[in-house]
């Protein structure tokens, strides 16, 4: 993934004619901290789990990103997540720089008890470089707004103040934001409207398929099913089910609260992981994880517009496949920063301790999300690059920029 993250940088760097020191400085992440998480579990047996934080680019303001808890994590993936942090974070126009953390472990094998002691002990390991003006997480993959909670009660406990604004995506009870919880889903949703507009598909009946069950993907699923899409097909972990004449998603999402999977769902054919994303539909989200569309399945894409719920599903190679048979491409940067926005309102309400409705809230998503998509898409337009380029065009100027701003200290 890192390596990915690289290429992507220089071949940007190059279209950009980016001065080669800040070039160099953009690959490094300015500080990475490995951290051992001693972890007392159930049965009385010590786990030592290892934890990272990677903090990319302090150019811009304090960094921000989130935490996951993955048996796939490591330091090369945090530190390519930090780096698209930074991308997405300064493409939409927030005052921050890129982070990203995690843990390397397997938290759906774990008790709520095993969870909150290993996330208590990674958050005092990592006291000294997280904070409101320093570095905000926030959730990721396996972690949510508990995890969140308990990371601003160990942060407060050792700072004897009670600091909402030093992490997002908390309860609404702790300082935690109207409308985070659905931010990223419904960020997603509004850029496929307005892609779906340019390229004259209308959404009554469009035929939307989603790959994953979670924050994202389970948000922009039904706000689709609202919109009166139809939705053939969702998925989870434990694999999908298709219907060409659009599933209940209300319906699979009351099933889905009482813990099952999307699999139990009755009116629907099983279908697997790979084979969702095979299906012939109007708009493709990708809303699981990394590296799900690539040079082996790119081909047998056929949807017309892909949204990148996740961080990361489309390799280069599959991009260039997908680019060449004419599909739209909606990048991660863009299309899954409606999370990223509503942290930073969030965090804006913790600072100022003055709270917003939530229409307020899902009008200014609209507002940063709309913005930075007819911003990409004029930038692609005018230079002939896909929308990742675009993208990224734009947000590794603005971080450059910042750089040649301040200066290289001393
Ligand atoms: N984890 C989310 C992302 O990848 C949100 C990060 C945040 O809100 O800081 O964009």
């Amino acid at each position: 993934m890192l390596e990915v993250a690289l290429a992507q940088l220089d071949a940007v760097a190059e279209r950009l004619a980016l001065d080669p020191g800040i070039h160099k400085r953009l690959r490094q992440p300015q500080r990475s901290l490995i951290v051992s998480v001693p972890t007392l579990m159930d049965d009385g047996r010590l786990e030592v789990f290892t934890g990272f934080r990677v903090q990319h680019d302090l150019t811009l303001g304090p960094t921000k990103g989130g935490i996951r808890y993955h048996p796939g994590v490591n330091l090369g993936e945090v530190t390519a997540l930090a780096m698209l942090m930074s991308w997405k974070c300064a493409l939409i126009g927030l005052p921050y720089g890129g982070a990203k953390g995690g843990i390397c472990c397997d938290a759906t094998r774990m008790s709520q008890g095993e969870l909150e002691r290993m996330t208590r002990r990674y958050t005092s390991e990592i006291l000294l470089v997280i904070g409101p003006d320093q570095d905000i997480p926030a959730p990721d993959l396996y972690t949510n707004e508990q995890t969140m909670a308990w990371m601003m009660d160990t942060y407060s406990m050792h700072r004897g103040i009670t600091t909402p604004g030093v992490v997002t995506g908390k309860p609404l009870l702790l300082g935690g934001s109207l409308g985070r919880a659905e931010a990223t889903g419904r960020g997603v949703y509004y850029v496929v409207k307005a892609a779906a507009r340019d390229h004259d598909v209308p959404m009554k009946g469009a035929r939307v398929v989603v790959q994953g069950f979670g924050n994202v993907g389970a948000v922009a699923a039904k706000l689709f099913y609202e919109e009166d899409c139809r939705v053939i097909a969702v998925s989870d972990s434990k694999g999908g089910i298709y219907n060409a004449n659009g599933l209940n998603i209300a319906q699979v999402l009351a099933e889905d609260a009482e813990g099952g999977s999307v699999t139990q769902h009755r009116d629907g054919d099983r279908i697997s992981n790979e084979e969702i994303l095979e299906l012939e539909c109007d708009i493709l989200i990708p809303a699981a994880t990394e590296g799900q569309i690539t040079r082996k399945n790119a081909d047998r894409i056929r949807a017309r517009i892909v949204a990148e719920g996740a961080n990361g599903p489309t390799t280069p190679e599959a991009d260039q496949i997908l680019a060449a048979k004419g599909t739209t491409v909606i990048p991660d940067i863009l299309a899954n920063a409606g999370g990223v926005a509503v942290s930073y309102f969030e965090w804006v309400q913790d600072l100022q301790q003055y709270f917003w409705h939530e229409h307020q809230i899902n009008e200014r998503l609209s507002e940063v999300m709309i913005s930075a998509y007819q911003r990409v898409v004029a930038l692609s337009r005018k230079e002939q690059v896909d929308l990742r380029t675009a993208a990224l065009m734009l947000a590794v100027k603005r971080v450059a920029d910042g750089k040649r701003l301040r200066g290289l200290y001393p």
